[in-house]
């Protein structure tokens, strides 16, 4: 058997790179150098200088997003750790370019047949579920496109002058997500089917990585150690392989997601044109996972919205019309988008003020929402002035009846 999968798929350095860091810097934000294709609709964006969007998360946050991508010798990326030393979001001094639309969703179309459409649709969910909320969306016709995921018929590609056999790649020249039919030779093999669906899904998965901005997280400061050292590894965003000498047992479970996949992706969140904070359950859920199995996606990233208590959820509201009194108590008040539990997304959400400064303690409140907490006291929903904020009920003195 052939060796395959130690190059599970390169960023293609075409034409695109070239302007990488040199003119981009003068350039409003957005790519205005890579001229639009049908295979890519929306170009290559970055912000001016690969600055991060900073009012997202506290410096404590980046710096622990930081921490958990600088990873070890085989996985991560120390050039991330320029986004909480320098709030940039680089490869090696380059910025990293990512293809969501303004919309902040990755829309893709779909015209591979290696890839299926049920496989592309299961990539789609594997990364909204780690986001917590919906990033990447298959449409249905190309118009509607950021990018298309094409086969292409190329047999060898040059890469540095060497010539390569990736199962796919992220072009940067208006090509789309290119996969290489010719390149894949494990249906030649005895591997069991749902190792060789789980190959190429994990290569999906990547180069639908590449697309949201996400760099290589195998090692080192380009984050390609491991490929480069032909070390196979559990990260899909490096060199992932199953059931073939060197690649880890735990394969054999389906593509998993890992911590610094979470963490990369909250941080190329901070870099799109419409910028995004995502799978910010990592703050309290380090361990939680998404793994596709032969079509299967499992998942134990929470769901609800984390009122800035670790662990503790509202996930469903009932809805009530009561008028109660407040207690004196300070307490925090929150803004919850009711999406989030009606969509099972996951968001945190950190207090937006206190109930004495919005000097409502000791009066009359309309309560039109109630919340069960997955530990603790219940949450109300309240209306005040038109607006509409949660507070833990611990400072009602009446309660509300259901
Ligand atoms: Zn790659």
């Amino acid at each position: 058997m052939k060796k395959r999968g130690l190059i599970l798929s390169v960023i293609l350095a075409i034409a695109g790179c070239l302007y990488i860091g040199k003119t981009d810097v003068f350039a409003e934000n957005g790519a205005t150098n890579q001229r639009v294709t049908i295979n890519q609709l929306t170009p290559e964006y970055c912000n001016v200088g690969g600055k991060i969007t900073v009012n997202i998360y506290h410096q404590a946050q980046l710096e622990k997003l930081t921490s958990i991508t600088h990873g070890d010798t085989y996985s991560g990326n120390t050039s991330l750790d320029t986004v909480s030393t320098k709030h940039v979001y680089q490869l090696e001094g380059d910025n990293l370019k990512n293809f969501v639309g303004s919309d902040g969703i990755l829309k893709l179309y779909n015209t591979s047949e290696m890839m299926t459409l049920q496989m592309v649709q299961s990539a789609a969910e594997y990364w909204n579920t780690l986001a917590g909320t919906k990033i990447v969306e298959i449409v249905r016709t190309q118009a509607e496109s950021d990018e298309t995921i094409r086969d292409s018929d190329t047999n060898g590609i040059m890469v540095n002058g060497k010539i390569t056999y990736p199962l796919g790649g992220q072009t940067y020249n208006g090509e789309g997500i290119l996969f290489y039919p010719n390149h894949w030779h494990l249906d030649e093999t005895t591997l069991p089917d749902a190792f060789k669906n789980n190959w190429k899904e994990a290569t999906l998965i990547h180069e639908i990585g590449h697309a949201l901005g996400i760099p290589h997280l195998g090692g080192g400061a380009d984050g390609a150690n491991a490929i480069r050292d032909n070390v196979l590894g559990t990260e899909f965003m490096s060199s992932w392989a199953v059931g073939v000498h060197g690649s880890p047992l735990e394969n054999i479970n389906g593509v998993k997601s890992s911590k610094i996949d979470a963490a990369a992706l909250a941080m190329a969140g901070l870099t799109w044109e419409k910028p995004k904070k995502l799978a910010s359950w990592l703050f309290s859920e380090e361990d939680t996972c998404v793994v596709y199995n032969n079509g299967n996606i499992a998942s134990s990233v929470p769901y609800g919205v984390e009122l800035d208590f670790k662990g503790n959820y509202i996930q469903a509201k009932q809805i009530v019309d009561q008028y109660l009194l407040m207690g004196e108590k300070n307490y925090n008040v929150y803004r919850v988008t009711d999406d989030v539990l009606e969509n099972h997304h996951f968001e945190r959400v950190s207090n937006y003020t206190t109930t004495k400064n919005l000097n409502i303690n000791n009066k009359i409140i309309h309560v039109i929402g109630y919340y069960p907490s997955t530990k603790g006291n219940p949450y109300y929903r309240v209306e005040v002035e038109n607006q509409e904020y949660v507070i833990n009920s611990a400072v009602f003195v009446d309660k509300v009846r259901i």
